[in-house]
């Protein structure tokens, strides 16, 4: 057994903490705030198991054109946003060619094809059942070439890595979905998909299990992390907390952390918003509207609109036009009500230029374990990486582990 500070109390520093609990280890989980309230607590709360393959930059000058326009409300920038970026986008380009994104899809797929198991038991042990729906995710489109396209591209997915779908007309899709005010030209329903009504709610209660089964909540700043004999240090409120090892999982704050450490991560902030709706009628399964880049899912707080992204810089003041947009263009589908009262949220997706998380030993300090960036997808992913990482830890290794470790990536 060994002490472990596990810092960053996300989605994956939670699962981090619980998959190394459960392993018998004496884990303090320590954040500057409650568990779950970040990036964490505004996203999208789908389970992806449809995502096999991460987003890569697109490549075609068509859509990057509509990105470098404004066209498109999937991505939105600014140029200090992209100048500060720019080595990590270039490295993000060329990791998304067709044959170098098609091996990072092989080790991706293998990850999230275990997401809603690795997930079950700890939603079952954490009583948040209530939280979660398995009825799975639809893509909808206006665009009946673009539906044609993906859902061809659907049964390539099938054939591939067995993700399981539905390609369905409009007008059959609304029979099942009456929330929908209009048919649209086309519905892929991935089956295997779940949602939380609560994301953050999600994080707490499995932040509140650990604390169950004799784990710390340790509030205080690990920015105070430092070497301490022959393991780590961290200052919190309550006391000076030490161990043997200590785990980054800071997600988009994990590359600052590490600069003092000599550590130069590269890392594409994806920033999103989100705003919650009053919709007397909401979807009966999370919409992602593909001719908008928003994904619409009902909350406990309300029909929840969540953006694309936004590539701009860390400290730009809040730019809600892909919300707005995004809300407008889908009242043609969704009766949407009136925006909810509450300070505007917003996270940032922490993206590594491969598309694959980091969950591994640190190249060059004993005792120090890297696991974030995991982009679009980390609210499926946390439990999945933390048990390859508790894994890591206590020296049993596999191909999949060797492949998220930053040895060889930084
Ligand atoms: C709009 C949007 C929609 C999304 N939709 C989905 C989705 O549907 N499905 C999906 O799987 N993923 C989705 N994501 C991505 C997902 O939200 C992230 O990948 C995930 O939340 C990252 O989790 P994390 O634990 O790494 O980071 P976080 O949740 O941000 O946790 C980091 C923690 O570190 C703490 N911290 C930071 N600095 C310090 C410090 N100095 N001292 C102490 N503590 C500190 C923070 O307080 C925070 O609790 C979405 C993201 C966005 C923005």
């Amino acid at each position: 057994m060994a002490e472990i500070l596990v810092l960053g109390a996300g989605m994956v520093g939670v699962s981090t903490a619980l998959a190394l609990q459960a392993r018998g280890h004496a884990v303090s989980l320590v954040d500057r705030g409650a568990p779950g309230r970040e990036t964490s607590f505004g996203n999208a709360g789908i389970i992806q198991a449809e995502a096999a393959e991460p987003y890569g930059l697109p490549r075609n000058l068509g859509t990057l054109w509509s990105f470098a326009t404004g066209r498109s409300n999937d991505v939105t920038w600014s140029l200090r946003g992209v100048a500060q970026m720019t080595p990590a986008l270039w490295s993000y380009f060329r990791n998304s060619a067709p044959r170098r994104h098609a091996g990072i899809s092989r080790t991706y797929a293998q990850l999230t094809a275990r997401a809603t198991g690795d997930h079950a038991p700890l939603i079952e042990a954490a009583g948040a059942g209530n939280m979660i729906s398995r009825e799975g995710l639809v893509q909808l489109y206006r665009n009946r070439a673009a539906f044609e396209a993906d859902a061809a591209d659907a049964e390539r997915l099938r054939r591939d890595y067995g993700i399981r779908h539905r390609a369905l007309s409009g007008a059959e899709y609304r029979r099942e979905d009456p929330a929908l005010r209009a048919d649209p030209a086309g519905v892929i329903h991935w089956s295997d998909s779940w949602s939380c009504n609560a994301p953050g709610c999600l994080v707490h209660a499995y932040a509140k299990l650990f604390a169950s089964r004799g784990g710390r909540l340790l509030e205080g700043d690990a920015a105070s992390l430092a070497q301490s004999g022959g393991g780590w240090r961290v200052t919190t409120v309550a006391e000076r907390a030490e161990a043997e090892h200590a785990v980054v999982a800071l997600g988009p704050w994990s590359p600052r952390l590490l600069r003092s450490f000599g550590y130069r991560i590269p890392m594409i902030y994806k920033r999103g918003y989100h705003g919650h709706f009053a919709s007397a009628r909401p979807p009966l399964r999370p919409i992602v509207d593909m001719d908008n880049g928003v994904v619409a899912g009902q909350m406990q707080a309300g029909l929840r609109i969540a953006t694309g992204a936004a590539l701009v810089s860390r400290t730009a003041p809040a730019d809600l036009r892909q919300l707005d947009r995004g809300r407008a263009a889908l009242s043609d589908m969704l009766e949407i009500g009136a925006r909810v009262a509450e300070p505007q949220w917003s996270g940032t997706r922490p993206c590594l230029p491969d598309m694959l998380p980091l969950a591994g030993a640190a190249p060059r300090h004993k005792g120090l374990w890297f696991h974030f960036g995991h982009g679009h997808q980390g609210f499926t992913l946390g439990p999945t990486t933390a048990t390859l990482l508790a894994a890591a830890l206590d020296g049993e290794e596999s191909d999949l582990s060797r492949a998220l470790a930053p040895g060889h990536r930084f």
